[in-house]
């Protein structure tokens, strides 16, 4: 067998004077021989060597940052999983600690030790747990009822994250969209209320809705709820989709009611690795009490010392995440929370006031009420333009930066729109680099004699790759 590794004396050989750098790497066939780890370390290493910097990317939500403590403590638990509970118990009771204050900031009401809760691998999982527990509840209502329980349905703007699509093909519940519109940028509660019935399982809020940034109106909704259920005698319930605002909202405007202080939010989901600053993957759910959790859900331990309940679409999972988000709670506290989330909103509503200045561009919000929002062409600017958003995506891609161009989902699906997420870890200066590279751009694209390929695909509305561009032929878009 030919030895890949080694050319006669090739331990000693420097990393890059080796004969495996000059191989291929594998695509489909698993190496013949071993390769020394520093090789491999180096080869694989260097796959993702190129790619954007993290903190460049203004497209994710999700942590990109945390300071030497967390990331030693995280690395220090990478090989812990979660799941094995009476092995790493104290995790298990961490754990519980993280439901207990994630419970708290969103104003539980429960009274037990152990308020009712469940991690998860992100919102996604989250919003499953959640709505998951909706329907059964309803699915048990119906049995009592002695009434069909085969045909349950969700209602939701058509601002969902893709997890809701998910939850509607995975689990056979259908989805019905209330459309957000220029007038309505937010779920519109008598809509959402009109598209309701009898088999209606839950209503699901978003508090920083993926597309815009904005917040759905809890509060006002579950008004609407109390005056439906008292109507028709239905239990309509809502879950609240907070995967950006359950970790801002509880800091930074701990006055709005959008969480358990309301009577008919039953379950709440967030992202712990967004604003929850923790690395991916982390997510939290919470229940109002304990009834509301269906016991075919849950299973409890009670080995732990304390009554502790288990909910979960995985099994095996890292527990590393649970270590940083405990270490997050204690090392900022509240107001470190606060601080950090104000920082990121401020540098947010500064970025929105600047790109506002510019020609071309019109926010499509006045208020930033999370860290991240998005703009648009002026449709009197891009009747003249010779360019796209998705060509200034392409131009400060070469600077590193990721903020991307897409389109808005059904009735605004014209509008091209970009967006910015800010994170801990973008700072000021940053965001000026940011506003230089913008303008740059712009200033190189007015230089334009032709149009380019995107601007004429989107002036004739042509489909280019898998987008649809075209905002210049709504009407109502002139009055933005
Ligand atoms: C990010 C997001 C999700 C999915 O969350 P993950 O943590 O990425 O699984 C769900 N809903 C909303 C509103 C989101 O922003």
């Amino acid at each position: 067998m030919e030895d890949l590794n080694f050319r006669k004396g090739d331990a000693k050989t420097e990393v890059f004077g080796s004969n495996r750098m000059l191989q291929p790497a594998p695509v489909d066939k698993i190496p013949d021989g071993p390769t020394t780890p520093e090789i491999a370390y180096q080869m694989v290493k260097d796959e993702t060597f190129a790619q954007t910097q993290p903190r460049l990317n203004l497209a994710t939500f999700v942590t990109t940052y945390m300071d030497d403590y967390a990331t030693k403590l995280m690395n220090e638990a990478i090989n812990i999983n979660y799941i094995d509970e009476t092995e790493y118990p104290r995790i298990a009771v961490m754990n519980g600690k993280c439901i207990n204050i994630m419970a708290n900031l969103w104003n539980s009401p429960e009274k037990a030790d152990w308020k009712t809760g469940a991690l998860a691998i992100g919102s996604s999982e989250a919003c499953m747990l959640g709505g998951v527990a909706a329907w059964l509840r309803w699915r048990k209502r119906r049995q009592a009822q002695g009434k069909p329980f085969d045909k349950p349905n969700f209602v939701i703007s058509s601002g969902f994250q893709v997890v809701w699509e998910k939850f509607a093909q995975l689990w056979q519940i259908e989805m019905r969209q209330v459309p957000l519109t220029l007038d309505k940028t937010t779920l519109d509660p008598e809509e959402a209320l009109k598209m309701c019935d009898e088999n209606t399982i839950c209503i699901v809020p978003i508090q920083g809705v993926t597309w815009t940034g904005l917040n759905d109106d809890v509060e006002a909704l579950d008004k609407a709820v109390d005056a439906y259920n008292a109507k028709t005698g239905y239990e309509v319930c809502i879950h609240v989709d907070a995967a950006t605002g359950g970790f801002i909202l509880p800091f930074l405007n701990p006055e709005v009611k959008w969480d358990f202080r309301l009577k008919w939010v039953l379950s709440i989901s967030t992202s712990g690795h967004k604003f929850g600053l923790v690395y991916p993957g982390l997510g939290w759910v919470v229940w109002k009490d304990k009834k509301y959790l269906p016991e075919v859900m849950s299973f409890s331990v009670n080995y732990l010392g304390a009554d502790i309940t288990q909910v979960g679409l995985n099994f095996s999972r890292p527990a590393a995440q649970i270590l940083g988000q405990y270490y997050q709670f204690i090392r900022l506290g509240f107001q470190g929370y606060k601080e950090v989330q104000y920082n990121s909103l401020t540098i947010a509503q500064y970025l929105h006031d600047e790109i506002a200045k510019m020609a071309p561009f019109v926010n499509y919000a006045k208020d930033v009420v999370n860290p991240l929002f998005i703009w648009y062409m002026k449709p009197e600017y891009a009747k003249n333009a010779k360019w796209t958003l998705y060509d200034l995506q392409d131009k400060l891609a070469q600077s590193g930066w990721m903020v991307p161009a897409y389109t808005l989902p059904n009735n605004l699906e014209n509008y091209v729109v970009m967006r910015i997420v800010v994170r801990q870890g973008f700072s000021r200066d940053m965001a000026d680099m940011l506003l230089g590279d913008i303008k740059n751009a712009i200033a190189e694209f007015e230089k334009l004699e032709y149009p380019t390929t995107t601007r004429i695909a989107q002036d004739k509305n042509l489909p280019v790759a898998t987008k649809v561009f075209n905002h210049t032929g709504k009407p109502q878009a002139a009055k933005k």
